[in-house]
């Protein structure tokens, strides 16, 4: 609607011939003004595409010549007018104004984005106008489609939705450390006599803090609805300020029952070349927007991935496989250390040319909820590797016997009173179940080739940055 409250068209749904002669009516913000002797041309911008319109308009149009000065990059408008075809190159079709309404002025001379390539680094100052940007108009389509693909695909396998909860006490994945949340007076602690901290006067009366995964919690689902997942926000106190790790980022996280490692991975296969099949399909102006400005060829590595057969190798092969590589390393490959990145890539960029899933990792190097395998070297755990980047999905079967959790606990050092209730689903009725996370904004620095994540989230927080 416009603020006349005409029903109102989207540019993404104009540009295209067969559209010319319709009366259309629209809105959006200015992105250019050109001016000639008699008319003005905008470029108008509303959000729906990485393309904007372009807007003929005369100077002698009702409103016009007194809103002018004001009509400048980032002016907010209404436009009802005829869909022509466009003399002018870049264009198939343009909008002759009929009528003008200038909704919110702008002067230009100190709106931040000027008609200039601006750096994500500068963009990243001003959060709430990076959007207006074709990089980043185009980032937050694709990553709100992919969150749309994500719900489609769960719910078309027959999957619950869980809303895990942002608040726990159990701080028990060891995934990083955690923020606490407490209502304590900061300046007036409680204390115990041994000068510990009076937990019992906190809000929850207990220590809590804010999640770091919501796998355990989908779990308790996947264990009586039976497929379940959850998609939300997780938080990591790291104070690592690389272009990879958020404070606050969201993880998809899905729990099957009844599922071994080998259906774990079907689901996975299926699910990222669902999601990423998606957003090919659906955004495919702001794919071709990346393609040219961001990561060239991005589109051929991401549909070559949609139309592969992921291979599996084990973790034994893959070290094989690296110790005979020419590959100068810069972390060293031996049996027990983690797969880094480098290597990663080279397993499924050199050696699989392909996504491929590594499975059956070193117990010592992963976590104590994994199903561990006989001989109790390896636990049943896959990670997927994909070319440009190395691991986007890490799964597992969890370990369902009771007895082996216990040991894995101890092993691990969890305590066990957090956690009670994770025991039960191992003491009442307990089944073979398995999962795997996903970083989102991880999938969509991989979909768009944008190499910082802070890029990809609306508003990052990171160690020092919290500010909008
Ligand atoms: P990394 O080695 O990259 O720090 P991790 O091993 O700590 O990852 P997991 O605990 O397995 O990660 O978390 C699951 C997924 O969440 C990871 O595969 C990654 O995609 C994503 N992830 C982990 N930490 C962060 C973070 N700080 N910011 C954004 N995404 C993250
Ligand atoms: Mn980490």
């Amino acid at each position: 609607m416009d603020t006349k409250g005409n029903s109102n068209c989207r540019i993404s749904e104009l540009q295209d011939e067969s559209k010319i002669g319709t009366k259309v009516s629209l809105s959006g913000w200015v992105r250019t003004r050109r001016d000639s002797k008699e008319v003005s041309f905008l470029v108008v911008n509303d959000g729906s595409d990485v393309q904007g319109l372009q807007v003929v308009i005369d100077s002698d149009i009702e409103g016009f010549a007194e809103a002018s000065s004001h009509c400048k990059n980032g002016a907010a408008v209404c436009i009802t007018g005829t869909l022509v075809e466009s003399p002018g190159k870049g264009q198939k079709v343009e909008l002759q104004a009929e009528s003008f309404e200038l909704v919110g002025g702008c002067i230009a001379e100190d709106y931040p984005l000027q008609k200039k390539r601006h750096t994500n680094e500068f963009l990243r100052t001003i959060p709430h106008l990076r959007p207006r940007t074709n990089t980043f108009g185009a980032a937050f389509r694709i990553r709100s489609e992919a969150s749309f693909a994500i719900h489609s695909f769960f719910n078309q396998e027959g999957f619950s939705y869980i809303h895990t909860p942002i608040i726990t006490t159990s701080d028990c994945e060891g995934a990083g450390k955690m923020f606490q949340v407490t209502t304590l007076n900061q300046d007036n602690i409680p204390k115990l006599d041994s000068k510990k901290v009076d937990y019992s006067k906190d809000f929850f009366g207990q220590e809590a803090h804010l999640t770091v995964s919501g796998q355990l919690e989908a779990e308790m689902f996947a264990c009586s609805l039976k497929k379940a997942y959850t998609f939300g926000p997780v938080f990591r106190a790291e104070n690592s300020n690389t272009p990879r790790h958020l404070a606050e980022f969201w993880m998809v996280e899905p729990e099957m029952a009844f599922c071994d490692l080998a259906g774990n991975m079907e689901v996975a296969e299926r699910f990222i070349k669902f999601t990423i099949g998606h957003v090919l399909e659906k955004c495919q102006s702001d794919m071709a927007f990346f393609n040219q400005w961001v990561e060239k060829g991005i589109v051929d590595s991401l549909e070559s991935v949609v139309t592969a057969d992921f291979a599996r190798i084990t973790y034994d092969e893959a070290i094989k496989v690296l110790e005979k590589s020419k590959q100068k390393f810069e972390f060293p490959v031996a049996w027990g250390n983690d797969l880094q990145t480098e290597h990663e890539r080279y397993l499924t960029e050199e050696h699989i040319k392909g996504p491929v899933f590594v499975t059956n990792y070193p117990t010592e190097i992963k976590a104590f909820y994994m199903y561990l395998d006989e001989g109790e070297k390896t636990v049943s755990a896959m990670d997927l590797l994909v070319p440009r980047l190395g691991e986007i999905i890490g799964g597992s079967m969890r370990e369902h016997r009771e007895d082996i959790l216990l040991k894995q606990l101890d092993k691990f050092n969890v305590p066990r009173e957090h956690i009670e209730w994770y025991l039960d689903l191992r003491k009442y009725g307990t089944n073979p179940h398995s999962g795997f996370g996903l970083g989102f904004e991880r999938l969509v620095m991989y979909l768009t080739g944008l190499k910082n994540i802070r890029d990809v989230i609306p508003c990052p927080r990171t160690p020092g940055n919290a500010s909008i």
